[in-house]
């Protein structure tokens, strides 16, 4: 096993649904976003102990994710977030994967696909009420309704909607969000006074799982908050969760150098005095940011260690200074692993960026080691 490798914590996944489950309550149904391979944590394994833990829908961005995870035996629903292109339709009929739909040219298009190849496919209307992404403007909704209603090979099994900033504690922001869930009300009224069913209702991400107690409906999609952290900080503890992925490594090489050495690249770090470097096979390649150069500190046994110098493709250097009890080989943890250390949240705060992007970017050579 390489000395590199993302440790994801399957028991901290069941605990962060278990808080989930807390916050929304009995009744709701959890669909867990397993996209961009489950945020770089595995989209397998991670689909597998969701729906043990409970989950009753995963979502994907992409059909060959989706296909990934049927072929992986995977039974449950799988909600496809983004739009397939047409060539793409006859998959999504043979892999029983659940489209959104937003407009009647699509829902004419996987209806006809549906058809083609005998099948009954379940879908979902995607209305816009704000996010300006993909779905139906609530005052064509009948119209769409009216299409996907005259294909059998159709079965309407729920109505969604997105929102922009549920995660956003602005007064403004807050008011967006409730107006984003009234139109969604509003637009779901019209259909069941004209006679229809708009089956399961859902709109929740994580923001709103944890600040819009109004937006669960029938169904939640928390992807973030499931991996572990909290889409708004200032209220970790409304809903508290763990990191699910500990990015660790190793120290593979120690030295002692000198004041005025140089270390890596550019050689824009020099030793000011005495003290000793490790050396860490971690490098932007695997997913630690270059910019983070200088930045970061890393864990050893609860300790922090700065970063010095660039960080290379492959390695990069701490400094461990004169005294330290760390030892060649020992396990060094990048973010994740106990209270004490770092988080993706960290990493991302440095770069002004958002904890996604840090375990999305986590490389596929960087090995998943999956615990229990
Ligand atoms: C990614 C996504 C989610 C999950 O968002 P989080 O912020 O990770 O909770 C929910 N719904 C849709 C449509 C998405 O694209």
């Amino acid at each position: 096993m390489r000395a590199t490798r993302a440790i994801i914590h399957l028991e901290r996944l069941k605990a962060n649904l278990a808080e989930i489950r807390k916050k929304i309550g009995p009744k709701t149904a959890i669909c867990i976003p397993v996209k961009a391979d489950a945020y770089g944590h595995g989209a397998v394994r991670i689909g597998i102990a969701a729906i043990k833990a409970g989950a009753k829908f995963l979502a994907v961005a992409s059909v060959q994710e989706g296909i990934e995870l049927r072929e992986a035996g995977i039974v449950a629903p799988i909600l496809l977030f983004s739009l397939p292109i047409p060539e793409e339709l006859e998959d999504v009929v043979r892999y029983h994967i659940t489209p959104l739909v937003p407009d009647t040219e699509f829902a004419h298009l996987v209806g006809k696909t549906a058809e083609r190849l005998g099948e009954i496919l379940p879908v979902h209307i995607k209305i816009d009420t704000g996010m300006g992404r993909i779905g139906c403007r609530p005052e064509n909704i009948l119209d769409l309704v009216e299409v996907i209603t005259s294909y059998p090979s159709l079965h309407w099994e729920g109505t969604a909607t997105h929102l922009s900033v549920a995660d956003s504690l602005d007064t403004d922001d807050r008011a967006y969000t409730q107006k984003q869930l009234q139109r969604f009300s509003d637009a779901v009224d019209a259909l069941c006074q004209h006679g229809y069913k708009p089956g399961i209702l859902h709109a929740a991400n994580s923001g709103a799982v944890v600040l819009h107690e109004n937006s669960y409906f029938d169904m939640v999609r928390p992807g973030l908050l499931a991996y572990g952290y909290p889409p708004i900080p200032e209220l970790a503890k409304t809903v508290p969760v763990q990191p699910v992925m500990e990015l660790q490594t190793h120290v593979v090489f120690m030295k002692k150098v000198y004041p005025g050495e140089a270390i890596s690249y550019g050689r824009k770090w020099q030793a000011s005095q005495e003290t000793v470097i490790g050396t860490l096979p971690i490098g932007y390649a695997d997913g630690l940011p270059r910019r983070l150069s200088g930045k970061l500190s890393l864990s050893i046994g609860g300790r922090r260690y700065p970063l010095v110098g660039r960080i290379c493709m492959d390695q990069c250097m701490i400094d461990l200074g004169m005294d330290s009890p760390v030892r060649r080989w020992e396990p060094v943890t990048v973010f994740g692993g106990t209270e004490a250390d770092p988080t993706a949240a960290e990493l991302s705060e440095l770069l002004g960026t958002i904890p996604y992007e840090i375990t999305c970017g986590i490389n596929k050579r960087v090995p998943r080691v999956y615990v229990e």
